[in-house]
C-alpha cells in the first residue's frame, strides 16, 4: 500500500471516529484518569496553498490546526513543556507545543501570521546553513531526481550514480537511501546527478536572519538544528559535536539567542548526538518517533507526532495514540501489522 492510500485510510478512520465521538469520549477518558500528556507536534513548511505536496501544509489548514488545538489543549513552548515534564509532579493538564522544523519561508510568511493573530506560542528549529543560503541537501536531491526522471538521462548514468553510492537507483526514494551514507559520498553522488540536471530552480527557500529574530521578538522560540542538516549517525562524535555547538553559535551570532532545544535531523541520533547535546547544555532535543511524552521520560529523545495535510479529525485521531509508534510496535509483536519505522 502506498503512503497516499495509507493517508487515504487513515482519513476515513479518524471521520468515522470523530463521527461516532471515540475521538473526543477517549480524550476525556483518558483525562479523567489523572493520565495527561505532553504532545509535540512536528510541522515542516506552511505554503499559502491549495496545493500542499508532501511535507507541506496550506497556511488556511494550518490555521484551521491552531484553532482546533487551541480549543481542546494548552498551547505552550517547548521549553515550557520540558519544565512540567521535569517538575518531579504529576501533570495537572495535556500540553501541546507545535513545532516547525529547519526554517522555512513559510514559517515567516504564512505561520507566523496565524501564530500571532491567535496569541500562541512555537518553536522553530533552524538548520542555520540553509538559512545562510545553502539549500537543504534532502530538498536538492528530491527535486534533482524528479528532474533527472523527467530527462531520460543516459543509462551510464545510472549506473555510475549506484557505483557512487551502492543501493542507489533513481526509481527508489532518493533520499532515503542516500541519507544513511558517509557525508561525503553523498555529496559525491548529489554533486554527479546535478551535473546531468542542472541546478534545480525552485529549490525551498529559508527564512533571513532578519525575519528569524523579528520571530523571536514576538515570542516564538528559536531551537537548534545543525548547520548542514546531516544524519547525525553518520558523523563521528567530534563532528556532530561540532555540528550542533556551531549551528547554536550561528544563531546567537546572527540574532542574539542562545538555543536551549534542540532537534535531530531527520529525527535520526545515536548516544553520541544524545552526549553531544548534553554536553552543549540543552535542556533537551526532539526525535520524529511518533507518540507522547509523559514525566520521567528522556528529554532527550522526545517523541513527536508528524502532521502533514490532515483533516481536523485525522489530527485529533493521531492525539489519542491510535497511530503512535509504541501502538504499532505492539501491534506488531501480536503479529497484526508489519513492523515499519516512523519516519518524517
Ligand atoms: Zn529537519
Amino acid at each position: 500500500m502506498n503512503r497516499k492510500s495509507r493517508k487515504q485510510i487513515a482519513q476515513a478512520l479518524a471521520a468515522g471516529m470523530a463521527w461516532t465521538g471515540i475521538t473526543s469520549t477517549l480524550r476525556a477518558r483518558r483525562r479523567r484518569r489523572g493520565d495527561f500528556r505532553v504532545f509535540i507536534l512536528d510541522y515542516h513548511e506552511v505554503e499559502r496553498g491549495p496545493i500542499e505536496p508532501e511535507g507541506v501544509v496550506s497556511q488556511t489548514r494550518f490555521r484551521s490546526h491552531v484553532r482546533f488545538l487551541k480549543k481542546h489543549f494548552d498551547i505552550v513552548s517547548l521549553a515550557e513543556a520540558v519544565d512540567r515534564l521535569g517538575a518531579n509532579a504529576p501533570l495537572d493538564r495535556d500540553s501541546l507545543v507545535l513545532t516547525l522544523d529547519d526554517g522555512y519561508i513559510g514559517n515567516y510568511e504564512h505561520a507566523f501570521g496565524v501564530l500571532r493573530d491567535e496569541a500562541v506560542p512555537a518553536t522553530v528549529f533552524v538548520a542555520t546553513a540553509f538559512v545562510d543560503g545553502q539549500p537543504l541537501w534532502t530538498d536538492l536531491t528530491r527535486r534533482a531526481v524528479a528532474r533527472a526522471r523527467s530527462m531520460e538521462l543516459p543509462e551510464s548514468l545510472s549506473a555510475e550514480l549506484e557505483e557512487l553510492a551502492p543501493g542507489w537507483k533513481l526509481g527508489a526514494d532518493p533520499v532515503e537511501t542516500l541519507k544513511h551514507r558517509a557525508p561525503d559520498v553523498r555529496n559525491e553522488t548529489v554533486a554527479r546527478l546535478l551535473e546531468s540536471t542542472g541546478r534545480p530552480d525552485d529549490v525551498a527557500r529559508a527564512m533571513s536572519w532578519q525575519q528569524i529574530t523579528e520571530m523571536a521578538a514576538a515570542g516564538i522560540e528559536i531551537g537548534a538544528h545543525t548547520v548542514n542538516h546531516p544524519i547525525l549517525p553518520t558523523l563521528s562524535a567530534e563532528q556532530q559535536l561540532e555540528e550542533i555547538d556551531a549551528s547554536r553559535s550561528r544563531i546567537t551570532e546572527m540574532t542574539g539567542i542562545v538555543p536551549t532545544v534542540f532537534a535531530y535531523p531527520n529525527g535520526d541520533y545515536d548516544e553520541n548526538s544524545i552526549n553531544a547535546c548534553r554536553q552543549l547544555g540543552f535542556a533537551a532535543a526532539c526525535t520524529t518517533r511518533r507518540g507522547f511524552n509523559t514525566p520521567g521520560c528522556d528529554r532527550f529523545r522526545l517523541n513527536r507526532i508528524g502532521i502533514g495535510a490532515d483533516s481536523n479529525h485525522l489530527l485529533a485521531a493521531r492525539l489519542t495514540g491510535i497511530f503512535d509508534q509504541q501502538q504499532r510496535e505492539r501491534m506488531s509483536e501480536m503479529g497484526l501489522v508489519r513492523s515499519q519505522t516512523a519516519h518524517a
